[in-house]
């Protein structure tokens, strides 16, 4: 089976393609690795996507927008994508069980998590480590945990667990944050917040889970050594790129890079969301990206057909 579009990611940005390629009678399908979308579902209250005066649920939200691509038939499989390419019939796109076949492609395959860089990170991830305060917080109630990172996640996902623990050392590598000015007024006055600004962890330590860390200065190079039970890392993320290589043009830092419509370097095939180049990551936007990229991709679908498009 030859399918019109591909979508490669299921977050805000695949699933609202996953929409418009539907709803334009696409034969569409959207292949995401474990579960469709994204990494808003673990945020606990997103405040800024427009509708919803009193904030939404990250995972309700998502699962809001599921639901509505499953009304229009949008297929969808959960196998990861690890290879694409290019052939005079089209596209062909290889994931860990099968290949399949298409017309165009739409990118929306995301960011992952930057991690701390530490040495035995991985040995404590589950074991102290976390990247979703959503997803662990309760675990640490009552506890002592580090939040790292200065920028919208680090403050949101703070501030949520706030709630559960007794102190949180915030860890960042300048004095002064990213975040937006909201979100940092609300941080600074929370009593159990304790800024450890100009700062990374040098090390992480424990038998079984994580009983310290050694926090160094950027500055003066000075270490001290921290008591800590976890640690809640939110650094930025890193483009999901790494199946692309050789196939569309990246920027330096592994991004897709498009033009406004959403159009890679290789005809018929389009990105859109947080893995494109050069964007604002929100979801509003990566929302906006993958409307654009689904219509760039019908229109592409129907000209190699020789149909004529009509708005
Ligand atoms: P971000 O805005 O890129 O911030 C990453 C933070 O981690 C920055 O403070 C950065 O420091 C620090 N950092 C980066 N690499 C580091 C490293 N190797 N070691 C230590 N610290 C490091 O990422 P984000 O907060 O995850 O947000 C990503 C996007 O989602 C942003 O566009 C953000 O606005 C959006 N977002 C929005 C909301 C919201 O609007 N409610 C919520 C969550 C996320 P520097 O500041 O020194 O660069």
């Amino acid at each position: 089976m030859i399918h019109d579009i591909i979508i490669i990611g299921g977050g805000p940005a695949g699933l609202t393609a996953g929409i418009y390629a539907t709803r334009a009678l696409m034969k569409t399908l959207l292949l995401e690795k474990i579960a469709p979308g994204g990494l808003v579902v673990t945020t606990e209250k997103v405040e800024n996507y427009p509708g919803f005066a009193e904030g939404v649920n990250g995972y309700e939200l998502m699962d809001q927008m599921i639901k509505q691509a499953d009304k229009f038939g949008l297929n969808t499989v959960s196998e990861e994508v690890i290879k694409v390419r290019k052939e005079a019939d089209g596209f062909h796109i290889e994931t860990t069980s099968q290949e399949y076949q298409s017309l165009s492609i739409v990118i929306s395959s995301g960011t992952i998590y930057r991690k701390l860089g530490v040495d035995k990170e991985h040995l404590f991830t589950g074991r102290g480590i976390s990247f979703c305060a959503t997803c662990d917080a309760p675990l640490f109630k009552g506890k002592k945990v580090a939040v790292v990172g200065g920028g919208d996640a680090a403050i949101e996902e703070a501030l949520f667990l706030t709630k559960f623990v007794n102190k949180i050392y915030l860890v960042h590598r300048r004095d002064k944050l990213r975040a937006s000015a909201i979100l940092q007024e609300r941080i600074k006055q929370h009593p159990k917040v304790e800024f450890i600004w100009n700062s990374k962890i040098a090390g992480v330590y424990g038998e079984n889970k994580i009983e310290k860390v050694i926090i160094k200065n950027v500055v003066d190079n000075s270490e001290r050594e921290l008591g800590i039970d976890g640690i809640f890392v939110f650094i930025g993320f890193d483009p999901n790129t790494s199946f692309l290589k050789g196939f569309v043009d990246l920027d330096k830092e592994g991004y897709v890079i498009t033009n406004s419509s959403m159009k890679t370097s290789c005809d018929g095939v389009f990105a859109a969301g947080d893995v494109r180049s050069d964007t604002l990551r929100q979801i509003i936007t990566a929302c906006g990206d993958g409307a654009r990229a689904a219509i760039s991709a019908q229109h592409f679908v129907e000209s190699i057909r020789g149909m004529e498009y009509k708005s």
